[in-house]
């Protein structure tokens, strides 16, 4: 078994194209979606958790790369720069998953990458400018 979090990014002529579907009937995959931007005739864009056989994602993920999408783990796509970090803790109050939170007894901030869902709540809340994103928005504003 494997459980993936990725991002994938559709190019606008396949935007409106079934792709998920194809994913479940045709790989037997389970998917979970986490955030969609789609827009009709534009660059779209899901964060979604992909869990099944590990051929069977494999087959995918070579599937979808032969249809014109890219495909990214989202796991890397947010980067905490400890070095910038204040643990001013104002980023634990708006992320939804607890990716960011107080580590108790010291009460330092720490990120657990795996918890986080690419909103980029974060981007905005942080005064320290410690958290990035390597996701390219350009298309989405
Ligand atoms: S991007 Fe969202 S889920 Fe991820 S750490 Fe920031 S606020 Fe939390
Ligand atoms: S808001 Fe920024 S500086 Fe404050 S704890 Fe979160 S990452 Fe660190």
């Amino acid at each position: 078994m494997v459980k993936q979090k990725v991002v994938l990014r559709f190019p606008p002529n396949i935007v409106e194209q079934p792709t998920i579907y194809m994913l479940i009937k045709d790989f037997d995959l389970m998917v979970n979606i986490l955030r969609a931007d789609i827009n009709p005739r534009k660059e779209g864009r899901l964060m979604m958790e992909i869990s099944g056989e590990e051929a069977n994602y494999q087959k995918a993920m070579t599937w979808l790369k032969k249809q014109g999408l890219s495909v990214m783990n989202l796991e890397q796509q947010i980067i905490w720069r400890s070095d910038r970090c204040t643990h001013c803790g104002a980023c634990t109050v708006i992320c939804p998953t607890a990716a960011l939170n107080f580590e108790r007894p010291d009460m330092v901030v720490r990120f657990e990458e795996d918890k986080c869902i690419v909103c980029e709540l974060c981007l905005r809340a942080c005064p320290a400018r410690a958290m990035e994103t390597l996701v390219d928005n350009s298309n989405f504003r």
